[in-house]
């Protein structure tokens, strides 16, 4: 029934000749790890219980019949799993994290301090509002920086990431239209530069999406948008700066000719980090913008980690914001703004997203960033951004092509193509190669707008030294690529498992443990 352990051996791939397989099928200090169920057994225990007495049975027929199929581990055994677990992901902490349209910045440990405060991290979301008059404070505070930095009107702080962000600022925008009774306009124009979530957001909020081209030089074709606009067209999603890198210059126009035809300007703000400081969306006659906090102002979310996506709004949408929010009145006093109490004082807001206030450890991350930055630092953050982008692109537009590298400078994020390699060579390897030079790759084949692309964002954080060996690293798998080298097709080569069937695994995943059955068992 059970799995023999001892004998028990994971299934190498052959390493491309690299090496001998081991015996226990760990390469040095790269340990193999099974799950946790082929560990542990129903039958093994990690603490010894003294038999009970038998217990008055007050479950009826309702006694589970088979043990619940827990594996029992002890202490050393447990912590061992998670530990070595820990250790096959790729982190911040370990190294340059060059995923495009991401941030994967550095996140100071003085956030992580100030946000395991007692005062901020064991508050309770439905305490008194009297108790945690310093928590509503930071959210309060935060709030007020935000919409200072962008120049916008008001803040939504409860959407809990980048995409629910979106969702909040499109439906804002439909509770708007609904309010001039212009509940017909059902088309969001979404340039092929946007982030994927944008068009996926507008048809979630029941809007129609259609495409605008981007021009030969990675932007908005402003044409094309103006000609499309007309009575139906609810409005435009841009992501400014765009997904391949660059600032859209005709924003201000853009926005001009959308309010003049009706409609409103959503703009994806994640990437506020390239622009921080030194442009305010307010000034571009944008309506609704989301700010991925745990992009611009830290926080640790590679793997899950927590989103927050405050939405900044125009004068025009803000009282279409939803509930709650935080109010400072004259004596300092902090009050929550929300349905059940304060309807007649918002009453066209569409109303809740979130059970509670947003993500509290992240708004006491960002506003330790912000404070602990101040003006000077922030723009700062913007500026080594956008020129260590510029670094990157600049130092490998000589053996990966470029494909905007003609339309000037880029902002956040270096974007390439496979173009230029050799036949049967593509965007996979260069990602795969980078891998065994002990890099996380790059964003690939997004945006879809370039074919093979290759979208790296080193973000301000790190130093002209680490993004030299960086830049060596790539240099060196794109020239093995130029040069042909067969060897390149199977890699990774030191990585625990080469090349995974990832279209299978995303097609048809398999959720769910099975016990394996025993070969001898099976033929019983
Ligand atoms: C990351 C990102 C998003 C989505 O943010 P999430 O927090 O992951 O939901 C949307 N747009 C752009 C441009 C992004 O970079």
């Amino acid at each position: 029934m059970s799995i023999n352990q001892s004998g028990w051996r994971p299934e190498r791939p052959n390493a491309g000749g690299q090496g001998t397989p081991t015996h226990t099928g760990n390469k040095a200090l790269m340990l193999e790890e099974r799950l946790i169920f082929e560990i542990g057994t129903d039958r093994t225990t990690g603490v010894d219980f003294a038999a009970g007495d038998v217990a008055h049975d007050r479950l009826g027929g309702l006694t589970r019949k088979n043990p619940i199929g827990l594996p029992g581990l002890s202490e050393p055994e447990t912590v061992r799993h998670y530990t070595r677990l820990s250790r096959q992901n790729y982190a911040i902490d370990l190294g340059l994290f060059p995923l495009g349209s991401c941030t994967m910045k550095h996140n100071p440990r003085l956030n992580e301090r100030i946000a395991r405060l007692p005062g901020f991290a064991d508050v309770h979301p439905l305490q008194p509002v009297e108790t945690v008059q310093g928590a509503l404070g930071v959210i309060n505070e935060l709030a007020f920086w935000l919409i200072d930095l962008t120049g916008m009107h008001g803040v939504a702080m409860s959407p809990k990431a980048g995409a629910h962000g979106e969702l909040c600022g499109i439906l804002a925008i439909k509770a708007a239209l609904k309010k001039r009774g212009e509940g017909h306009r059902k088309v969001i124009l979404v340039p092929e530069s946007a982030h994927g979530t944008n068009p996926a957001t507008a048809a979630f909020a029941g809007f129609t999406v259609e495409d605008i081209p981007a021009t030969k030089d990675g932007r908005v074709d402003t044409e094309a948008l103006e000609r499309r606009l007309g009575p139906d067209v609810a409005g435009v999603m841009i992501t400014n700066p765009n997904t391949c890198g660059l600032f859209e210059r005709d924003m201000k126009k853009i926005s001009d000719a959308v309010h003049a035809a009706g409609g409103y300007v959503y703009c994806d703000g994640a990437n506020f980090n390239a622009i921080v400081g030194r442009v305010r969306p307010g000034d571009l006659g944008i309506d609704a913008m989301h700010i991925n906090l745990h992009k611009t102002f830290s926080t640790p979310h590679g793997g899950g980690g927590p989103g927050s996506g405050p939405v900044v709004f125009s004068e025009a949408l803000s009282p279409f914001g939803p509930l709650p929010f935080t109010e400072r009145h004259a004596d300092g006093h902090i009050t929550l703004v929300e349905e059940e109490t304060f309807a007649d004082r918002h009453p066209d807001s569409f109303g809740r997203m979130t059970a509670f206030h947003g993500q509290m450890g992240m708004f006491t991350r960002a506003l330790t960033y912000i404070l602990s930055h101040g003006a000077d630092g922030l723009r700062q953050v913007a500026e080594d951004a956008v020129l260590n982008a510029n670094y990157v692109l600049r130092s490998l537009e000589d053996v990966l092509d470029a494909p905007f590298g003609h339309a000037g400078p880029c902002m956040h994020e270096a974007l390439f193509s496979d173009d230029g390699l050799p036949e049967g060579f593509s965007t996979i390897d260069i990602a795969k190669g980078l891998i065994d030079e002990g890099y996380h790759p790059m964003t690939v084949y997004f945006p879809l707008v370039v074919h093979g692309a290759m979208l790296v964002e080193p973000t301000e954080t790190e130093s002209k030294a680490a993004l030299d060996q960086f830049i060596g690293a790539l240099r060196s798998v794109a020239e093995r690529a130029k040069a042909g080298d067969a060897g390149l097709k199977s890699a990774p080569h030191f990585a625990p498992r080469s090349r995974l069937d990832e279209t299978g695994a995303a097609r048809k995943p398999v959720l769910v443990w099975k016990e394996p059955v025993l070969v001898a068992e099976a033929a019983e």
